[in-house]
């Protein structure tokens, strides 16, 4: 792979561009691999990039029934922090975290990684509490926040209201190293990186059974044929629960479609990222001057990955009364996509009741975060068969009910 830097913009600059590499090789796949990994999404493609980059296992495929990046990773509006409460939380949290601040560097990809701070905003005396509990907390995990007052946050987001009639801000937890990435970029720096260690990234190929014998697994049925693998990744997101039931075991998990909008661009007027839990809303800005603006989840179950017209006004409309000024903005375009929520909003990173399948899923509306540190973790339990970033996320935590409670870290979707 030919690395991409300054120089070789000018050297092609001069060349017409005619030397561009594909960033990553299109062929279809072999009959066999060591490891195979269903969803090429983040989650998916990070975990084949550390089975390579930290165990060098490099005969792995890919597979993906779309297109790469085309579910949640492409739809979400990318917000990164780790200012989880409880500690197995923060320590995977906080790992991907700061894996993003080197990214682009380790990735030779640029994903826009903006650190830019995040403000969970306090708008309730509950919330007050909840918030100090949480810096508390992080104090004692490592994780850099602070508790702020109003005026702080005024000065870190001067078109706030902090005056609101039903719902003032009272105060706020600041991560000034949280931000933002740019998700497609995420997708494709791990894919290009894949292809470089001769990893194949295969799109339009949706596995529709898992082949077992003795209750191990020997392989995949895909729409491109069938193929055998030593070890199965399912990393599917809003797909696990149906992944699950190919494999022979159920997981305790619900798919349910999440939305988000953006509006007009206009001049830049927040360079924060700012979440309003009680309201349920949230918002940044883009680098293309577009507010980006994300609400809860629908509450229902379904398959849907599109969005629907009465979220938008539920969103616009409890944001308002904090933001005063998105009244008078047009909404450009809305979307939605599919997420996979666990009872204790905890992701579930975990060996499954079928020899050498492993699952990674439960991310809910708040993996995009999570993408580095959870493929560093699936990585390490799928060669060791433990990690110590994982193994508090097993699947049978419910069975033995020892829950990872981060309901209020989740709250709204991000
Ligand atoms: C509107 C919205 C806003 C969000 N905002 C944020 C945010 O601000 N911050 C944050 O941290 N998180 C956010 N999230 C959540 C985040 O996007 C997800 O948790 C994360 O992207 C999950 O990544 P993934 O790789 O597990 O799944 P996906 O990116 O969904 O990848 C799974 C892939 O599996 C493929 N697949 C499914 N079935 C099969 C099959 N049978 N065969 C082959 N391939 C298959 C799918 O096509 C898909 O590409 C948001 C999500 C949404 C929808």
């Amino acid at each position: 792979m030919k690395k991409y830097s300054a120089f070789a913009i000018a050297r092609e600059a001069f060349r017409q561009h005619s030397g561009w590499e594909r960033a990553w090789a299109k062929r279809p796949p072999k009959k066999r691999y060591d490891v195979i990994i269903v969803g090429a999404g983040g989650h998916g493609l990070a975990t084949a990039y550390y089975l390579g980059k930290n165990f060098g296992i490099t005969n792995v495929a890919i597979l993906e029934k779309g297109w790469l990046g085309g579910g949640n990773t492409g739809r979400n509006t990318t917000i990164i922090r780790s200012n989880y409460l409880q500690d197995p939380s923060a320590a995977i949290y906080e790992k991907s975290r700061s894996l993003y601040e080197t990214l682009s560097q380790d990735l030779n990809y640029n994903i826009m990684f903006s650190p830019r701070g995040v403000i969970m905003l306090a708008q309730t005396q509950h919330e007050i509490r909840g918030y100090q509990r949480t810096a508390q907390a992080n104090a004692l995990q490592g994780v850099q926040t602070e508790w702020i007052g109003p005026q702080r946050v005024k000065e870190l987001c001067p078109i706030i209201n902090l005056d609101g009639r039903r719902y003032p801000v009272l105060g706020g937890l600041w991560q000034a190293r949280g931000g933002t990435a740019r998700h497609d970029a995420v997708a494709w720096g791990y894919a290009r990186a894949c292809s470089d260690m001769g990893m194949d990234v295969v799109q339009k190929c949706e596995v529709t059974g898992v082949r077992r014998e003795g209750g191990k697994v020997v392989g995949v049925d895909t729409t491109q044929g069938a193929i055998d693998c030593n070890k199965l990744g399912i990393v599917v997101a809003g797909h696990s629960g149906v992944l699950a039931d190919m494999a022979g075991f159920r997981l305790p998990i619900e798919s349910v479609a999440l939305q988000a909008l953006v509006s007009e661009p206009i001049k830049p007027c927040m360079d924060v990222v700012v979440m309003a839990n009680t309201v349920h809303g949230y918002m940044s800005q883009s680098d293309k001057g577009e507010m980006v603006i994300g609400g809860g989840a629908d509450g229902y179950n379904n398959y849907t990955q599109r969005g629907s017209f009465h979220h938008i006004e539920e969103t616009v409309r409890a944001l308002v009364e904090t933001f005063p000024m998105i009244s008078r903005l047009k909404m450009l375009r809305q979307w939605g996509g599919i997420v996979d929520m666990t009872g204790d909003r905890s992701p579930i990173i975990s060996k499954t009741p079928v020899e050498n399948v492993f699952v990674n899923c439960g991310w809910g509306t708040g993996g995009f975060k999570a993408i580095p540190g959870s493929g560093w973790a699936m990585a390490e339990l799928m060669v060791k068969g433990a990690s110590p970033l994982a193994d508090e996320f097993s699947m049978f935590r419910f069975r033995a009910g020892k829950f990872i409670d981060e309901s209020v870290a989740a709250g709204v979707a991000h």
